[in-house]
């Protein structure tokens, strides 16, 4: 080590990565452990968390997905004593197809129906009615989510960091984690801003995933990062009323979220691979959304205000990877929330928590059907 400082400080637990993720970890484990959140860059959320769409949506990601955010639906209905406002904003999703897509839409609706939300398949005078901007011509189905939400993603990071903080939680920033190694007694972990000792590692680092878990001997998941570019563009009519609608056309993918002063939150909704790395938007992808969101309705989108690219980081078969890695002791995966990070973060924190204190699975999991083994890294 040249400049960096020497730091012995030993903590029960060192989360690396300071997204959602990670202060969620956080929040939950901090009452009963001595917590270190490691973050590298000179601010939390810097990366997918402060980039993303800002919805809560329970089906989307499939079922696994669609389990934990309904677990952690309770945490951000709650009206939290630190907050002004609450996390969610009514905002009924409307994922919607042509009748090339009716048999998927139709199997999504009924699978989701069976887990929680009252999410059903609409067509015809009612599709139209609540998204009036969509061309018939084009759009003749829709799967109707009507009680998801707008989310403060922002207000619930710091949620989530000021609870952690209140049981003691420190943070570094500026703090990259360079070099992970286990002792019998648990880890030494080398930073850009000193070396620190830990019995436990939680791996949130996002896009980084799988380059943290290598620092610690254990072998990849085989994550992938994939770029999604979203931006703002203003529209002539009142979005207020509107659905987020997203469409599953073939071809014509792309969704609209209405946002205060007349703007509408647009995306291609592409997953396009890349390395981990602070992403940054392609023309064409703005370009293509905007053509497809003009093709499936009458919004004529002509300009954009505000545009960011963000990495949505998915394991091979989608789903999330919280748990033990199973050849590293005190190495803990809490990777791979793809599109669904922020809906899935309450219950994503509660399951580390759970397993660092050697717990079974929260109840609202396991009362769902979610097992330890679908989360894990080898399954
Ligand atoms: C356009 C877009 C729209 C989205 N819309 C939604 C949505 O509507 N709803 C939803 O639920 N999700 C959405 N998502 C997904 C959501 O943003 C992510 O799933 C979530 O933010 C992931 O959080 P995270 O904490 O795992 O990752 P991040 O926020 O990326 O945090 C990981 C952190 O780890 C840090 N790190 C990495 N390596 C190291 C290291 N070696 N040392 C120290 N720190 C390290 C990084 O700097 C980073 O800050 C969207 C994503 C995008 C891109």
């Amino acid at each position: 080590m040249t400049d960096a400082k020497q730091d012995s400080a030993a903590f029960d637990v060192a989360v690396i990565g300071g997204g959602i993720a990670g202060v969620s970890a956080a929040r939950a484990v901090a009452d009963t452990h001595s917590v270190v959140i490691l973050e590298q860059e000179n601010e939390l959320a810097h990366h997918s968390t402060s980039r993303s769409a800002a919805i809560f949506v329970e089906n989307e990601g499939g079922p696994i997905f669609h389990r934990l955010a309904t677990a952690s639906r309770p945490f951000l209905e709650t009206e939290h004593s630190e907050l002004d406002a609450p996390l969610l904003d009514p905002l009924p999703v409307l994922k919607v197809g042509s009748e090339a897509e009716r048999p998927v839409l139709q199997a999504e609706a009924e699978q989701a129906a069976q887990i929680t939300s009252p999410v059903r398949l609409i067509d015809d005078g009612e599709l139209y009615e609540l998204a009036p901007m969509l061309n018939p011509e084009f759009v003749s189905i829709g799967v109707y989510e009507p009680t998801a939400a707008s989310v403060d993603v922002m207000a619930l990071h710091q949620l989530y960091l000021r609870r952690a903080r209140n049981h003691g939680a420190q943070v570094r920033r500026s703090a990259r984690v360079t070099a992970l190694s286990r002792a019998p007694h648990g880890w030494t972990i080398e930073t850009t801003d000193g070396t620190i000792g830990a019995a436990v590692v939680v791996n949130a680092a996002g896009a980084w995933g799988d380059v943290v878990g290598q620092l610690a001997g254990a072998k990849p998941l085989g994550l992938t990062p994939k770029r999604r570019t979203a931006f703002t563009s203003p529209v002539e009519a009142d979005p207020t009323d509107w659905p987020f609608v997203y469409s599953q056309i073939a071809d014509r993918t792309c969704y609209f979220k209405p946002e205060a002063g007349n703007q509408l939150l647009c995306s291609l909704s592409e997953e396009n691979p890349t390395e981990p790395c602070d992403a940054k938007p392609e023309e064409i992808d703005v370009a293509q959304a905007i053509d497809n969101i003009n093709h499936l309705t009458t919004l004529g989108l002509r300009s954009v205000n505000i545009t960011w690219t963000g990495l949505r980081t998915f394991a091979p078969d989608r789903n999330p990877v919280f748990g033990w890695d199973d050849s590293v002791d005190g190495f803990l995966w809490l990777v791979g929330q793809g599109g669904c990070g922020i809906v899935s973060s309450a219950a994503a924190g509660d399951v580390a928590a759970a397993l660092i204190r050697e717990q079974s699975l929260p109840a609202a999991l396991t009362q769902l059907g979610v097992t330890e083994q679908d989360l894990a890294p080898r399954r």
